[in-house]
């Protein structure tokens, strides 16, 4: 099973302008948080991201640099054993009414749909109320930290006091990767077991790399480090299982000719 951590962008991965980011040189990593993201890769865990561009419908970045912007990305994850699988993005804005736009939740089924992953074992990182409505409105749960608009979202907005809160993502990885006390004996149990299976040949991880669509082609795998197999998952609350409408096709419709008539 894929286990799978979706990322919001600005404001987690990369510090929050405050307005849309429009150039390479703006991108700039919240420390720690591209290496927060090789450890997650190397513990197997996918990470995707889904992030709102309405820079982009309003006219102020190309779709040429939002693509030279995660190319850096994803080169500089590269650089130290990380990657992303999917980076999932909304071009619209507030007006076009999409069914994207965080807090849509229209990007999250994209990805389950694309990975064939069922959203209920997903968390979702972010720091904007929006955010966590986007993971509230779909079966993924929310997890907020106070890079970014963060801080200011958790003084502001009650009620998000349910949502497990960490400093920065660094955080939030090194708390999700930390040995739970009851699981620790099983877990070097575990260790032994996939060191002798390291040394009886290499086999792939056991993690099915989706090999569909990453965003670019270099999506190197990393190093299979020892990968638990069999999911020692964080205990995750979640008990209904709620299924998932039906993903609907949600990146690439733009509701613009939703209005204008139909021209024979
Ligand atoms: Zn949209």
């Amino acid at each position: 099973m894929i286990k799978l951590i979706v990322l919001s962008r600005d404001g987690v991965i990369n510090k929050d302008l405050g307005r849309p980011i429009t150039t390479v040189d703006e991108w700039v990593p919240i420390e720690g948080s591209l290496e927060a993201i090789a450890r997650l890769n190397k513990d197997g865990w996918s990470v995707a991201v889904v992030t709102n561009q309405s820079g982009i419908g309003l006219g102020i970045l190309e779709l040429s640099t939002l693509h030279d912007i995660h190319k850096r990305m994803h080169e500089l994850l590269n650089q130290i054993g990380g990657k992303i699988d999917v980076v999932a993005f909304c071009p619209h804005t507030d007006s076009d009414d999409c069914a994207c736009r965080k807090p849509a939740p229209g990007m999250l089924y994209s990805i389950s749909e694309r990975l064939g992953i069922n959203l209920n074992n997903v968390t979702m990182v972010g720091d904007s109320l929006h955010d966590m409505q986007t993971a509230m409105a779909s079966a993924v749960s929310p997890v907020i930290v106070r890079t970014g608009k963060g801080r200011k979202t958790l003084d502001t907005h009650k009620g998000l006091e349910h949502i497990p809160a960490f400093d920065n993502l660094a955080a939030y990885v090194d708390d999700l990767l930390a040995p739970k006390a009851d699981e620790k004996s099983d877990k070097s149990d575990k260790s032994k077991l996939n060191q002798a299976k390291a040394q009886s040949g290499k086999s792939q991880s056991g993690k099915s790399t989706p090999s569909s669509k990453a965003p670019t082609t270099k999506a190197q795998t990393t190093k299979p480090t020892a990968s638990k197999a069999t999911g020692s998952k964080t205990a995750n609350n979640k008990t209904s299982s709620t299924k998932i409408a039906a993903p609907k096709e949600v990146t690439s419709k733009a509701p613009k000719n939703k209005s204008s008539s139909s021209k024979s």
